[in-house]
């Protein structure tokens, strides 16, 4: 290394690979290369002890984050020999301190784990804050237990990165994972509110633009700070599913559908000026087929006029009469007509054609009437 450029690159080179493995990014999670999957055998399972897990984990992190200014000392000293920095006591003061300080760091952390670790992880934050959540008469180890047991259910609702940032909420508790910590709180004892939301462009994922929203947690234990959750719009309504608390939206913050949501509105809005339909009498009206819960109030009647060019069409897109009984609520036949449409195209899915689920009968937007009985 000759100059001052090479060794600006080198730096940004090292900062950059660092970085990667402390914010790793989907390609490299993918590709396995993450202290969670490195450490896989020392961590454990986290689905059957996830605090445990998380203990380890961010003990872990620890350690290997307090290793990277060591690791640039000694990569420099490998690319720079003639700084010499593999005999320190000729090597120039900046680079002893240097060398000194990056020692330190790593057995600052090496104590802290240390010290962590003593009682059996008695003294982690993660088990500090446990010990916050406890019933009287109990440890943190009875919530640990409690938390582990709820984490196994296959019904939670999770968001984020497994190796990143992660929300997880089960049937009690809300969850969100960090790079050194793991917040937890009950589901009884909290504050929910939307903080704010932001909207990107692009997703880097998949090229169309998200909306995040932040949740703020606030704990009712005044020794417990609150914590915000992010995650994507779309998400939402399955997490309010598993929420026990309402979310208080107090700035009104409008959330954005999932496309599915966005054409159901349409949908019902579009049905809502067609003709209703009156069932004559005797006709009995079953329970959806689709969903098993809702009352059957579509009955595909053909009332659209035949457009113009309509004789131009080929047999199989001309709309016809279907004489089945309704079998099928508003969201679930909306659901249908969705399903069968260009999913690239959704633009054209109001103006486009279906068929009947079980005849098979061409129907169109006209033809769907709501049942409203006499
Ligand atoms: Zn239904
Ligand atoms: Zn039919
Ligand atoms: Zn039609």
């Amino acid at each position: 290394m000759d100059d001052i450029n090479s060794f600006i690159l080198f730096t940004f080179l090292y900062v950059f690979f660092s970085a990667l493995f402390v914010a790793p990014p989907t390609e490299f999670i993918s590709a396995g290369l993450t202290i969670q999957n490195v450490l896989s055998g020392y961590l454990g399972s986290e689905d059957i002890a996830f605090i445990y897990f998380h203990i380890r984990r961010t003990s872990a992190t620890l350690i290997f984050h307090s290793l990277i200014p060591l690791g640039y000392y000694l990569t420099l000293g490998l690319f720079a020999p003639q700084l010499q920095l593999f005999v320190p006591w000729a090597a120039s003061s900046w680079c002893q301190t240097y060398l000194g300080l990056s020692i330190g760091i790593i057995l600052f952390a090496v104590l802290i784990v240390l010290y962590w670790s003593s009682n059996d992880w008695d003294n982690h934050p993660i088990a500090k804050q446990l010990e916050l959540l406890r019933e009287p008469n109990s440890n943190w180890r009875s919530v640990a237990a409690a938390v582990n047991l709820e984490f196994r259910r296959i019904d939670k609702f999770t968001s984020g990165s497994p190796t990143g940032r992660r929300i997880i909420v089960t049937d009690s508790w809300v969850m969100k994972t960090s790079t050194y910590f793991v917040f937890v709180a009950h589901q009884s004892n909290i504050v929910l509110s939307l903080a704010r939301s932001e909207e990107h462009n692009i997703s880097y994922e998949n090229m169309t633009s998200v909306q995040f929203i932040h949740i703020e947690v606030k704990r009712v234990h005044e020794h417990l700070s609150p914590f915000t959750l992010r995650l994507n719009a779309l998400d939402y309504k399955d997490l309010k599913e598993k929420l026990q608390t309402p979310v208080r939206n107090a700035q009104q913050i409008v959330i954005r559908q999932t496309l599915s949501e966005q054409f159901l509105h349409a949908f019902a809005e579009e049905i809502s000026i067609n003709q209703p339909f009156h069932p004559p009498p005797g006709m009995e009206v079953d329970t959806c087929i689709g969903c098993m819960q809702k009352q059957a109030d579509i009955k595909l009647h053909k009332t659209c006029m035949p457009a113009v060019d309509e004789a131009a069409l080929g047999e199989g897109d001309r709309c016809v009469q279907c004489y089945c009984r309704p079998m099928w609520c508003l969201e679930c036949m909306g659901k249908w007509f969705a399903s069968r449409q260009d999913q690239a195209r959704p633009d054209t899915w109001l103006a486009s054609k279906c068929q009947c689920p079980t005849c098979r009968a061409v129907f169109c937007m006209l033809d769907v009437c709501k049942i409203v009985l006499a």
